[in-house]
């Protein structure tokens, strides 16, 4: 059984009317952040959620939060509908990782209030016990020393080791989930790996889940067994991390792969640059068809009318597009 499933999961946002719409009884509006995505992750995999701003990645990631409530759809953790467990328990066993952990510490904590207040909140009461658990975390973490460490407000800590310290906020209540929100997007280019391995050592020394949020294909790859590549509220490829990255087949992945420099000379060859033309339309106002058609090089007279279903085209890859 999955760890985590989501099935057609939708969230609109209503567009405020403005008077003049309100007096000719125009329909309301909706932004389409999610519209009907469904996915599900196995047990320790690190499953990638990738797109560019606005596409709906960060707004899957607060459904499965439980931040926000979804228009429609469901979202299964361990089989069962998470409107249905519990909120402290579900809080307790699905964590969550911002882009921007400075702002989600209280400035006037020292890092052991940041780490104690979930253990608070979970009723952890011996203070001993606190103290254990809040040392065991941050050696998971490897930051050293601990017990000076903790002392510390987050102004005086450098973004590697404030995510340090995130992520030993998220193991703290021994989570079965992690909901990673472009983790290291903020972080100086010699930092991101370190952090980037630092997920992969908690997965297996605590058996975490992952849904990595990310904008970065690279990253996504090197991090991720899964990646699901969203556009405009849609899931349009769903593969493993090396086939998505070494054999794309919707045009927008390619396009996403084409504009990642590459290292390596002999994928310049296999991943031509692929001429998308302008710019992300606006979630309201969403395409007729093929949401990707006004912008991919290949769209035909079909895209513009109708939509393509999200089908498996070769063992375990997906693909919306009606090439396919
Ligand atoms: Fe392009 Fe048509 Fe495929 Fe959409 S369905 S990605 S417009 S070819």
């Amino acid at each position: 059984m999955p760890v985590l499933e989501v099935r057609n999961l939708k969230k609109y946002f209503p567009v405020r009317r403005s008077i003049k719409e309100f007096l000719t009884a125009k329909p309301p509006r909706f932004v389409r952040a999610v519209d009907d995505i469904s996915f599900s992750i196995e047990k320790r995999e690190i499953f990638a959620l990738v797109g560019e701003s606005g596409c709906g990645k960060t707004t899957t990631a607060k459904l499965v939060m439980r931040l926000l409530e979804p228009t429609s759809g469901n979202i299964l953790f361990n089989g069962n509908d998470i409107t249905k467990i519990d909120e402290k328990e579900y809080r307790r066993k699905v964590q969550m990782v911002f882009q921007d952990p400075y702002a989600s510490m209280n400035p006037r904590f020292r890092v052991y209030d940041v780490l104690e207040e979930p253990l608070l909140i979970a009723g952890v009461e011996d203070r001993k016990e606190r103290e254990e658990r809040i040392m065991k975390a941050l050696e998971a973490v490897r930051v050293s020393p601990p017990s000076e460490f903790v002392h510390r407000f987050p102004h005086q800590l450098s973004g590697g080791q404030r995510q340090r310290v995130a992520f030993a906020r998220a193991i703290i209540l021994n989570p079965e989930f992690i909901v990673a929100d472009e983790p290291v997007s903020m972080l100086d280019l010699s930092v991101r790996a370190e952090i980037l391995n630092l997920m992969e050592e908690i997965r297996d020394k605590y058996n975490v889940t992952y849904l990595y949020i990310t904008h970065d294909l690279s990253t996504a790859r090197y991090m991720s067994n899964r990646i699901a590549v969203m556009y405009l509220g849609k899931i349009v490829e769903m593969a493993d991390s090396d086939s998505l990255v070494e054999k794309p087949l919707h045009p927008y992945t390619k396009a996403l792969i084409s504009a990642v420099p590459e290292p390596d000379p002999r994928m310049r060859d296999v991943i031509k640059e692929i001429p998308v033309k302008g710019e992300v339309p606006s979630a309201i106002n969403i395409p007729s068809g093929c949401r990707f058609h006004p912008r991919c090089p290949y769209a035909f007279d079909r895209c513009i009318r109708e939509e393509p279903e999200l089908k498996q085209v070769e063992s375990g890859h997906f693909v919306a597009c009606h090439l396919y």
